[in-house]
């Protein structure tokens, strides 16, 4: 038998006869960082919901570990080894962190013994280590209600790990967050992953490319696609879902697009010049006819302000010709800011970037010899 932790038959939701969920079918090994993203209504929270019996099928099965969890209340859930962690933190403001995690690490503790009894010595290092990995230590003893959103939403988040459950539900852990505090969150998630099971529900595709793993995508309460980020990024029924419309473009036209708008992107800016090479470059690459080329251009410029990691795609880009058209365009790319005036003609980040995707694309010396004299 495989080690699966989450077993989800032919779910089936129903609100007054519209189906929130439709039918889903979802499986989820034990470890596994899960992220399952959608578009709004796609029945994200109602799929949490019912995993922690908030909210009964109407039709199918879920099995966590094995047990059927049809009927059970809420509170016998949580007991079996589910921990949520909801949008909004939900933490004691007017207890410091150490309380906080104290009380989760003891539930059967009531607040006030907490507060003034002596708390036995091996909960206190697990208290400990729990603020050391969600980053708090320094903030131990001052009140809760004076940490950043971020710090509360970790503070949660170390509040559910102290229960010990065996599978951790984050819904949107990133929203309202700074950049950094984003980042971090990710770390956190990254960290725990090593001895969770963890599905984490995210809008937000830069954090999700941080912390993904396996992505299941949700629409119209089904699953839509699953895959890794690179397979669920270029298929073309979510795209349609994502941007409302399909692109008219193949996955493998698009993966070159994204690889060369990384190369631009990696000095963390596109400029005009760059944007012109490269949608004229590949629409000529992709279409004969004028008009189809200004189509695809238009097309184009909606998946420009992506950029992905260059190593999962290039992987999937079969064709020689394909790999010299995209050194190609992208020497062009980098080239390009020469046109203005006062600007080194390659940078530094952009020639670093393109050094390591000639790595990867793993070309013969002397191809690439010649598109550096050709171009
Ligand atoms: P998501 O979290 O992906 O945005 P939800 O699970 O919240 O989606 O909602 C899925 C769909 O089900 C939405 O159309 C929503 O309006 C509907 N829905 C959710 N909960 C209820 C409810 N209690 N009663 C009626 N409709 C609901
Ligand atoms: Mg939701």
């Amino acid at each position: 038998m495989s080690d699966t932790i989450l077993d989800i038959e032919n779910l089936t939701v129903s609100f007054d006869g519209f189906k929130a969920l439709n039918n889903l079918n979802f499986s989820m090994e034990a470890g596994e960082l899960r992220t399952i993203i959608g578009p709004n209504g796609a029945g994200k929270t109602t799929f949490l919901d019912v995993i922690t019996g908030k909210v009964q099928p109407t039709e199918g099965q879920v099995h966590f570990k094995g047990k059927n969890l049809k009927k059970r209340p809420e509170h016998q859930i949580a007991r079996l080894g589910i921990g949520r962690k909801f949008q909004t933190p939900r933490v004691y403001t007017n207890l410091t962190p150490r309380e906080n995690l104290e009380l989760s690490c003891n539930r059967s503790k009531n607040v006030l013994s907490t507060l003034f009894g002596k708390t036995p010595a091996p909960e206190k290092r697990t208290v400990g280590g729990l603020l050391e990995t969600i980053g708090l230590t320094p903030k131990s003893d001052i009140k809760a209600g004076l940490l950043s959103h971020g710090e509360k939403q970790w503070l949660e988040i170390g509040m559910l790990v102290a229960q010990s459950p065996d599978l951790l539900l984050v819904d949107e852990p990133v929203a309202g967050l700074t950049d950094e505090e984003t980042e971090l969150t990710g770390e956190l998630l990254i960290s725990l992953a090593e001895s969770h099971s963890i599905i984490v529900i995210e809008h937000d595709m830069e954090f999700v490319r941080q912390i993904a793993r396996k992505v299941t995508v949700l629409h119209q309460g089904s699953v839509l696609c699953e895959g890794t980020m690179d397979e669920v990024q270029n298929d073309p029924q979510t795209i349609e879902v994502y941007l409302g419309q399909k692109p008219t473009i193949s996955p493998s036209q698009l993966r070159m697009l994204r690889i060369v708008a990384s190369i631009a992107w990696s000095d963390g800016n596109l400029a005009p010049e760059e944007t012109a090479v490269i949608l004229s470059r590949l629409s000529q690459l992709f279409a004969d006819d004028r008009d189809r080329q200004q189509e695809i251009a238009a097309e184009l410029r909606d998946y420009l302000s992506q950029s992905l990691p260059v190593e999962d795609v290039v992987k999937d880009i079969d064709s020689l010709e394909q790999r010299e058209e995209i050194a190609k365009i992208c020497y062009e790319v980098i080239r390009s800011h020469s046109l203005v005036p006062h600007q080194p003609a390659i940078n530094k980040w952009e020639a670093a970037a393109y050094r390591r995707l000639l790595e990867l694309l793993e070309l013969p010396p002397e191809v690439v010899k010649e598109i550096e004299t050709d171009s």
